[in-house]
């Protein structure tokens, strides 16, 4: 896990989450991830500056194995001097050990973050699930993380003032905030209430605001006036010239199905697998991955 730098902001990791979000499903499928609907509980991982250091640590760590359902994991927590915010070394287990750097030790409240981005790497390690790259590697792992129900504690983390700024993982508090939010509308929670930062409130607004962009992206009905405008004419365009496949800067595609009708593919807003649906009018569709229904007008 990283450490320290000048805070990025925006969208810059975008693709990367939404096709970690994606691999997630494949890897998982819907039934697991619906074993998730329960986030960790600030009660849960909750260290203040009165319990013992190491007994502390190790009782977070427990917990984030207990929610990621990794019964046998036992982790062992210990502190050095390092670049690094933490690390862990992936090995057969059962057995995990993982390295907090001594900031930690007076900075006791974001133990749990930490906790939860490295248990995860145990989590995804045992899976048998990477992205190739580091960078790649650990947007997929912070992804998996607030996806899956302990990446809020990366967002609040994440704080600012005139003096100094903290950010922990590789996604910037928008994109946290954005699979918080895509987790948000799945499981109809809302995580803002355990938020202690300021800056994670409003990283948390801009991450909904995008992720329900992606619920109004034509041809779902509901897609706003100038985007069904843009998609009647992009349609045209492609009934005109037998599919006019991708185009940018808009999510979905036409092409044409044989010498059949036409047809318009996009990604679903839920896990973002793309979606292939004829095109005539009113057209009802579950993704096969993710189980949502979309409703459209093709
Ligand atoms: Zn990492
Ligand atoms: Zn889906």
């Amino acid at each position: 896990m990283a450490n320290g730098g000048p805070v990025q902001h925006g969208f810059p990791h975008l693709e990367t989450v939404r096709a970690s979000i994606t691999a997630l499903y494949r890897r998982l499928s819907y039934d697991t991830v619906q074993t998730f609907a329960a986030s960790v509980a600030p009660v849960d991982v909750a260290f203040s500056d009165t319990d013992d250091l190491y007994m502390g640590a190790q009782r977070v760590a427990r917990e984030l194995v207990r929610h990621y359902h990794l019964p046998d994991a036992r982790l062992i927590v210990s502190f050095r001097e390092m670049s690094h915010a933490a690390n862990v070394e992936l090995a057969a287990g059962p057995e995990y050990f993982v390295e907090l750097n001594d900031r930690f030790r007076t900075h006791r409240r974001d133990i749990g973050a930490a906790l939860a981005h490295e248990v995860m790497h145990v989590y995804l390690h045992r899976l048998g699930l990477s992205f190739p790259g580091t960078r790649d590697n650990e947007i997929l792992t912070d992804t998996a993380t607030t996806y899956l129900g302990a990446g809020w504690l990366l967002l609040d983390a994440y704080r600012e003032d005139a003096a100094s700024s903290q950010k922990l993982g590789y996604l910037t508090p928008e994109e946290f905030g954005y699979v918080l939010a895509k987790r948000a509308l799945l499981f109809a929670e809302d995580p803002s209430v355990w938020f202690t930062s300021p800056q994670a409130y409003a990283a948390y607004g801009k991450g909904m605001a995008e992720a329900r962009r992606d619920e109004e992206q034509p041809p779902l009905t509901a897609a706003g006036w100038a985007g069904r405008r843009r998609y009647a004419r992009d349609r045209r365009h492609a009934q005109d010239h037998h599919g006019a496949g991708a185009r940018p800067g808009v999510p979905y595609a036409f092409t044409p199905d044989g010498r059949g009708p036409l047809r318009v593919s996009f990604p679903c807003p839920t896990c973002q697998q793309r979606i292939r649906v004829p095109v005539r009018g009113r057209v009802r569709a579950r993704c096969g991955l993710c189980r949502t229904v979309l409703e459209c007008d093709t």
